[in-house]
């Protein structure tokens, strides 16, 4: 369970989405735009989702098919 840290002392910026530094992305978690501030997601092979509502937000792969 990724469980690390939970609540740190102080209020936690939010950075909602990721930031493409230089050029590679950087994965920061993920926060559930459902539940809000506190509850991350959990990061899948193409995809996150929240443990906690059930939201899915699918993330584009290189091998986008349809
Ligand atoms: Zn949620």
């Amino acid at each position: 369970m990724p469980s690390k840290e939970k609540a740190a002392s102080g209020e936690v910026s939010i950075y909602k989405f990721y930031k493409i530094e230089n050029d590679k992305v950087v994965r920061g978690r993920r926060e559930c735009p459902r539940c809000g501030k506190g509850v991350f997601m959990a990061e899948h092979k193409n995809r996150s989702t929240c443990g906690k509502c059930g939201f899915t937000e699918f993330r584009r792969a290189d091998d986008s098919k349809k």
